[in-house]
């Protein structure tokens, strides 16, 4: 086991200040080791946060005076069978892909981030292009978790406890530490992309049809251009699986070369009236030739596996999600871009880059499922400049809280706990309730989850 004070973090995203710091950071390689830490309140000061890649926009992970359990070092595949695999929760989604693609297998769903580790995407709630039949989070995918709990002890939930995985997926560390995972996987599958350019307007017309939509639905929009592109992936038996330079080129091209861009620009040009045109081409011409044009078919497994590894990722941008109910979406839209206007009239401040959406589909599989009640659809405003984003963030929330958004815990900034009450409250009261009998001295528990949980 080894104590150090630096660990490794997603490069691609602005942190929010973490404030004090951890007493201490562990990075551990066996169960017994996360054993030891959790059960020495003395050497190891609560609270214990356990982490993954750290890649969570919110203070969910932060362990100020207390112990951060760095858990990526346990990163080794365990098993692999025709339909599940069995791995430690610190192995990275993209180097998973890559070990199931030797054995034609694929996970299932089509996400963003995939150096992401397997433990914080089981823990915490994500966002991905579901198409019909899949659910909406890849903790749905767990059939089995092996825990160490707050106080140290052994336990197994499995698809046998249905009701007790349920209250293990979406944890977000507060349950337990999980230190062994069995997904369900599945052969490797094509998938179609149709890509399309619509104004909001029109966007509100589709409405209905995107809601009862086989095809995973995933949107970027550009409020200032009053365009939205989306990109829609269907199954498709035939279809080829996909161009492994293809798709990193995209990540690249949207992920990392628009937000350096977007940041030189906003450098060398300080006059807002041209630069933010300017960028707006950009990605314009960003959506149109690499998503429109390049990637026609792909798969989960060749998606995956490219994500952010050879071309990498310099660029730092910052974002904050919010999930809207479907069946609102269509005004939701409308209103979100007359938010946007206004708010830049107002102050002077925009986002810099495309407001990234997917929809997610109903998802009863995790009692803190962001789209427990109905199918969502997910909007995050991404930007690269850090001046006037703070405001900008709180007046977002403000505009969400309006229209019904409900938080993520680990990607949403500035919920405020009655919102937080509002979407999450009996569920949430049921969880704390559990989460009380396991953890009765709040081991686990940072300053971040004590505004949101119920008070006793
Ligand atoms: C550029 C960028 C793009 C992104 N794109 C996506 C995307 O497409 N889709 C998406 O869903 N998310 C995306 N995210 C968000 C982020 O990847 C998710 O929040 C992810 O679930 C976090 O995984 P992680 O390994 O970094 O977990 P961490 O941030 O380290 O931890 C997340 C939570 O899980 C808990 N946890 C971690 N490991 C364990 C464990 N073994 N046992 C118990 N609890 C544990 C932590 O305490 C914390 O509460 C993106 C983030 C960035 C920066």
């Amino acid at each position: 086991m080894s104590t150090a004070v630096a660990r490794k973090r997603s490069p691609s995203v602005v942190f929010p200040p973490s404030g004090l710091g951890p007493a201490t950071t562990v990075e551990v390689s066996t169960p017994s080791e996360i054993q030891q830490v959790l059960s020495d309140a003395k050497r190891y000061p609560s609270p214990v946060r356990p982490v993954g890649s750290g890649s969570s926009t919110t203070r969910c992970v932060t362990a100020n005076g207390g112990t951060q359990l760095d858990l990526s070092a346990m990163n080794r595949v365990l098993k692999i069978d025709r339909d599940k695999v069995t791995v430690q929760p610190g192995i990275s989604l993209t180097e998973l892909a890559d070990i199931l693609s030797d054995e034609g297998l694929e996970l299932v769903g089509g996400f963003d981030l995939a150096n992401r580790t397997v433990g914080g995407a089981v823990s915490a709630a994500g966002l991905e292009a579901s198409m019909a039949g899949d659910v909406g989070q890849f903790a749905s995918h767990v059939v089995r978790l092996k825990v160490l709990s707050p106080n140290g002890k052994k336990f197994v939930v499995s698809e046998k406890t249905k009701s007790l995985l349920a209250l293990m997926r979406l944890s977000y560390g507060l349950l337990g530490v999980i230190y062994e995972i069995t997904l369900r996987v599945r052969p490797i599958q094509g998938f179609a992309v149709q890509t399309a350019k619509v104004s909001f307007k029109d966007f509100g017309k589709l409405g209905s049809k995107l809601l009862g939509a086989t095809a995973g639905v995933k949107l970027y929009l550009l409020p200032f251009r009053d365009r939205i592109y989306l990109e829609l992936r269907r199954p498709a038996a035939e279809a080829d699986p996909g161009r492994k330079f293809a798709w990193r080129f995209k990540d690249w091209a949207v992920y990392s070369a628009l937000p350096e861009a977007a940041r030189s620009i906003g450098k060398a040009v300080p006059i807002r009236q041209i630069r933010y045109p300017l960028i707006d081409s950009l990605s314009e011409v960003a959506q149109s030739l690499v998503n429109n044009a390049l990637v026609r078919s792909g798969s989960n497994s060749v998606e995956q596996s490219g994500r952010y590894r050879l071309l990498g990722s310099k660029s730092r941008f910052t974002y904050t999600t919010w999930a809207f109910p479907a069946a609102d979406f269509p005004s939701t839209t409308l209103a979100y871009k007359l938010f946007c206007k206004e708010y830049y009239a107002r102050t002077g401040f925009r986002c810099d880059m495309p407001t990234v959406g997917f929809r997610l589909n109903r998802d009863r599989s995790a009692l803190l499922s962001p789209s427990f009640d109905s199918p969502m659809f997910t909007l995050s405003p991404l930007s690269t400049q850090v001046e006037g984003w703070d405001d900008f963030v709180l007046d977002f929330a403000d505009f969400a809280a309006k229209h019904r958004g409900v938080p993520f815990f680990n990607q949403t900034r500035n919920a405020t706990p009655e919102v937080v009450a509002q979407h999450f409250g009996t569920r949430l009261a049921f969880f704390d309730k559990v989460r009380r009998e396991l953890d009765p001295t709040d081991r686990l528990v940072n300053q971040f989850f004590q505004s949101y949980l119920p008070q006793a």
